[in-house]
């Protein structure tokens, strides 16, 4: 069986399809040439499933979307308190381009360009040339998406040439004493860092390994220290959305960050990192295609961090028993989205064939609507590939047994999916 979750992909992008409100940004020209209507979608588990699905291939330059992971080196590299020193921890409720300073003229968010600047300098150390800066950024970046990624050096040359706005921050913050390179050293390190190019599938790994506590979860690598991971996602959640941030954590609820070429990360820790990448943007400079996945995300597959209803801390899969003829999948916790995807890989991976299959509800404590379509579509596929399938679910959890064919889901008996010698 194939697992379903690129098709649900798909299906969501199908439905932010038409949304073609927002401006691609104009003020770094050559953002200002990229085709609007380019549209992809990655998610990786904390498993290193990955899925994806439009444009996932296609690359962007990673723009305010470095600026979380930069933070997260800085932290490992200098430790909180350091880093604290020259730049705060607090939503600024301002532009990406606002000179944005507490009293004492250290910035006040590190999710926007000013405190960025900053956090930029912090890397190799105060002496480091600006190049030095750059490779060892792009190569941290390289480690978490698995793969070398390169500045875009068009890109970066054409912000380069109008960066007005970031240069009199760098002299601001220069005059202030908070960095040390002159104001076009600094710009030109953090312009750098913004020129990576990336696709969907690359920040999706990237953010997984933050949801995965610093393990990349494809290559399995241990890159960052799991409190290092937890106090980026906290300042995320809190500073990632430019001006609009609190009412993103209020509405969408999971810590996000955007960059105005088009890419918004998502993660939920534990559990799994999204990207999406859509080039059109609202007023605040966020993906207007990529929120409405987002908001889709969190309400219909229950993804709100917030969300009572969101827990999953165990592998839903407890057993799966078989013999020649019988396989029975005993399920276990709360099958939420995660948890699905988790079943939907099973599943996937067992080949089953010719199998008289249940899926045992028993001791399933409750079940999304999203879980639940999903499971159903596992199933049906599961049964075009000659398998006989059946639901074990006395309680009654799967509410709505009617396939995506028409035909209902039938209900067995636990015994009848008694495999010998297996202990229930
Ligand atoms: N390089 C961009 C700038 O500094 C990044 C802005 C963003 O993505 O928010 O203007």
């Amino acid at each position: 069986m194939k697992t379903p979750i690129p098709f649900y992909l798909q299906k969501i992008l199908n439905g932010v399809h038409d949304h073609d409100s927002g401006e691609v940004a104009d003020y770094i020209p050559e953002l200002a040439s990229a085709n609007p209507d380019q549209l992809g979608v990655a998610l990786c588990s904390v498993t290193g499933h990955l899925y994806s699905a439009g444009d996932a291939e296609n690359r962007f330059t990673i723009q305010s979307i470095s600026k979380p992971f930069v933070y997260a080196l800085a932290l490992s590299e200098l430790g909180l308190d350091a880093v604290r020193d020259v730049v705060g921890l607090e939503p600024s409720g301002q532009a990406f381009n606002e000179l944005s300073l507490a009293k004492d003229h250290r910035p006040v968010n590190p999710m926007i360009n000013a405190g960025a600047i900053v956090v930029n300098q912090l890397i190799n150390g105060v002496d480091s040339s600006v190049e030095d800066r750059v490779e060892k950024i792009r190569s941290f970046i390289s480690q978490l998406a698995g793969r070398e990624v390169d500045v875009d050096k068009r890109l970066c040359d054409s912000e380069l040439e109008h960066a007005e706005r970031n240069l009199s921050l760098a002299h601001m913050l220069r005059s202030y004493g908070i960095i040390q390179d002159d104001a076009h050293d600094a710009v030109l390190s953090y312009t750098s860092q913004c020129a990576l190019s990336v696709d969907v599938r690359d920040l999706a790994v990237m953010t997984a390994t933050l949801a995965n506590g610093g393990r990349q979860p494809v290559t399995g690598e241990k890159i960052l220290d799991a409190d290092v991971c937890r106090m980026t996602l906290a300042v995320m959640s809190s500073c990632g959305m430019y001006d609009g941030a609190g009412r993103w954590m209020t509405e969408v609820g999971i810590p996000a960050k955007s960059g105005v070429a088009g890419g918004l990360i998502g993660t939920l820790p534990g559990q799994i990192g999204v990207a999406t990448f859509s080039p059109r943007l609202d007023e605040q400079g966020n993906s207007v295609r990529g929120t409405a996945i987002f908001r889709e995300l969190s309400s219909d597959m229950g993804l709100h961090l917030m969300s009572t209803e969101n827990r999953f801390g165990v592998h839903p899969v407890r057993s799966v028993d078989e013999d020649d003829e019988t396989a029975i999948i005993r399920l276990q916790g709360h099958i939420n989205f995660t948890a699905t995807e988790a079943i939907l890989h099973e599943l996937e991976e067992r080949q089953f064939s010719g199998k008289r299959l249940a899926l045992d509800f028993s001791q399933v404590s409750g079940l999304h609507k999203v879980g639940r379509r999903m499971l159903k579509e596992g199933l049906r596929r599961l049964r075009e590939e000659g398998n006989e399938v059946a639901l074990v679910d006395d309680d009654g959890l799967v509410t709505d047994r009617a396939m995506s064919d028409g035909t209902v889901l039938p209900l067995a008996d636990k015994e009848d999916y008694v495999i010998a010698g297996e202990e229930v």
